[in-house]
């Protein structure tokens, strides 16, 4: 299956909840949630009753929308979350965070995830001082991400210099705007993590 392509705020409309997936526009009043929040199509006035299979499925893809990833990738994700210690579903909101395309978002270098994405794939990014063009790759604690310098001379990262001062990275993220980059201080809990995803839910599609 190709990436969605198709308009993300339908997505956000089909849930019911704003997933932030277009940047600034989600912050103002053209956000589709604001305007009409009921789900797209003819009948998304209609009342319906969804089963614990459909409520299962939605809750995943909601979490593949937000964080971006495709089935396959996010089974992968899946599977290791498994494989650690202690509760499937909070591992797992805490791998999709280690993605190097939400630190990104999450540190302010970018105003969605989707956006980040596209300048991690351009090789705009390094970690621990290596470039790397994979939104994919998971950091670790102490982990130091940062643009690299041929990024620093765009336009775009001089103008996003400007405004670093004011963002506010997570708890579990430390932003350094002069050295334009962040650490990863530690890795996050579930109760950092701010996700309007029910993992256990997910957990529970998957284990079906
Ligand atoms: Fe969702 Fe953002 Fe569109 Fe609002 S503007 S519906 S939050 S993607």
């Amino acid at each position: 299956m190709a990436r969605y392509t198709g308009p993300v705020c339908r997505i956000c409309r089909r849930h019911g909840l704003k997933l932030f997936l277009k940047g600034e526009r989600c912050f103002g009043p053209k956000c589709a949630i604001e305007r009409r929040n009921f789900p797209p199509g003819d009948h998304g006035q209609r009342r319906r009753k969804f089963s614990e299979y459909a409520n299962q499925l939605k809750e995943k893809q909601k979490a593949r929308y937000v964080y971006g990833v495709l089935e396959r990738q996010f089974r992968k994700h899946f599977q290791e979350a498994e494989r650690q210690p202690g509760m499937t579903g909070a591992n797992l909101l805490r791998v999709l965070e280690r993605r190097l395309d939400n630190v990104v978002y999450r540190l302010g270098f970018a105003d969605s995830r989707r956006q980040a994405r596209q300048l991690v794939r351009h090789g705009h990014f390094a970690i621990n001082g290596r470039r790397t063009d994979i939104p994919s790759a998971l950091v670790k604690a102490n982990d130091v991400v940062s643009v690299t310098p041929k990024g620093r001379e765009l336009e775009y990262f001089k103008i996003v210099q400007e405004g670093l001062a004011q963002k506010a990275p997570p708890s579990w993220l430390e932003l350094d705007p002069a050295g334009m980059g962040g650490r990863v201080l530690n890795l996050p809990g579930r109760d950092v993590i701010e996700a309007h995803v029910n993992e256990q839910l997910i957990v529970e599609f998957y284990s079906r």
